[in-house]
């Protein structure tokens, strides 16, 4: 099976080459390098170009039959969004767009979307099921939601099957700490507390400590990105057997605190971290937690690497071994 892989070579990108090169298929990433490390390409042929260049992608297509598409590739920051909009829509959505025209033109018929629980905003209860009212309150949630919102119309007109995958809080790394997540700059909560266990940073933040939680700080469902890339790829056998377009929300399906996270870090590494407390982060809502009933009942996933001191300990293998690229 020939499969590109948009954004292969960063943090969840380059775990699910990995994974597909490990199944046995033959895996191109498509990744303009901007913020993901060709080093993390471990499978496959790695192009690097940019999503925009629409001649570059006819290349690649009119070089490979891609059986399926997996598109990882976009900007991710939330505050940066509120910004510097423009780079959003134009990367996390023309440059979408430009993809699924060529994917129309080669009649590549299935695609795989790294969407998110931010498509959801403020969310209205808890767990988040499928039907939540899906209203973005940042640039970032909206370029997201707006791919979601097209892919309907690429089925209905040209047969594309498509499944969107709105992750929660993508964490840990690849178990035998081979890749992990390097992003520049860090603004994800485990990788920073790891930082600061490893005297990479003097401390971490909290952002509010007077949330409505039973520690007053933010809850998130943290999954590992292991199991992200297994609902990936069983994504892709459900479409390869005729499945419908579809969304999914995938998290591990409970909750962790802020600092939850950091008593764990200092279990699992057995360092002082010292923290610190600041207002709260615009936007953060107290708590995001995904129901993933649907994922289990349609696609059989479920995730498999759900405790947190799991999920740290390779996100803490990973951390010792990136002091080789400083
Ligand atoms: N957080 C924090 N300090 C940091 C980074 C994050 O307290 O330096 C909190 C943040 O406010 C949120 C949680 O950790 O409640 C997870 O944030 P992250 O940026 O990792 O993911 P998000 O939930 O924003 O996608």
């Amino acid at each position: 099976m020939n499969i590109l892989v948009c954004g292969g070579a960063g943090y969840i990108g380059s775990h699910m080459v990995k994974m597909l090169g490990g199944k046995g298929c033959n895996v191109v990433t498509f990744d303009n390098l901007s913020s993901g490390h060709a080093d993390a390409v471990l499978s496959g042929a790695l192009v690097q170009g940019c999503l925009s260049d629409t001649p570059a992608l006819r290349n690649l297509f009119f070089q490979y039959q891609f059986d399926a598409v997996m598109h990882f590739a976009s900007c991710i920051q939330v505050g940066e969004s509120v910004h510097k909009p423009a780079i959003y829509y134009q990367n996390n959505v023309a440059n979408t767009l430009n993809l699924l025209q060529v994917m129309v033109e080669f009649e590549v018929k299935n695609f795989i979307f790294s969407s998110t629980a931010a498509t959801f905003g403020e969310p209205q209860y808890t767990p988040i099921d499928e039907k939540h009212p899906q209203l973005p309150i940042n640039p970032y949630g909206r370029s997201k939601w707006l791919i979601e919102q097209v892919l309907p119309d690429y089925d209905h007109a040209y047969g594309m099957k498509s499944v969107c995958l709105r992750y929660f809080n993508a964490a840990g790394a690849n178990p035998d700490g081979l890749l992990g997540e390097r992003h520049e700059p860090e603004t994800h909560l485990i990788p920073l507390v790891l930082q600061a266990a490893s005297g990479r940073r003097k401390n971490i933040t909290v952002f509010g400590a007077d949330y409505d939680t039973p520690d007053g700080t933010c809850i998130r469902d943290y999954i590992h990105v292991e199991d992200l890339c297994e609902a990936h790829w069983l994504a892709l056998q459900y479409l390869r057997n005729g499945g419908t377009s579809q969304n999914f929300n995938l998290g591990n399906g409970q909750g962790f605190s802020v600092s939850q996270v950091i008593d764990t870090a200092k279990a699992v590494t057995g360092k002082p971290i010292e923290v610190t407390y600041a207002d709260r982060r615009a936007g953060d809502p107290a708590r995001l937690v995904a129901d993933s009933t649907a994922a289990n009942a349609i696609l059989g996933w479920k995730p498999y690497l759900t405790e947190l001191s799991v999920i740290v300990q390779h996100a803490w293998t990973w951390e010792l071994n990136t002091t080789r690229f400083d």
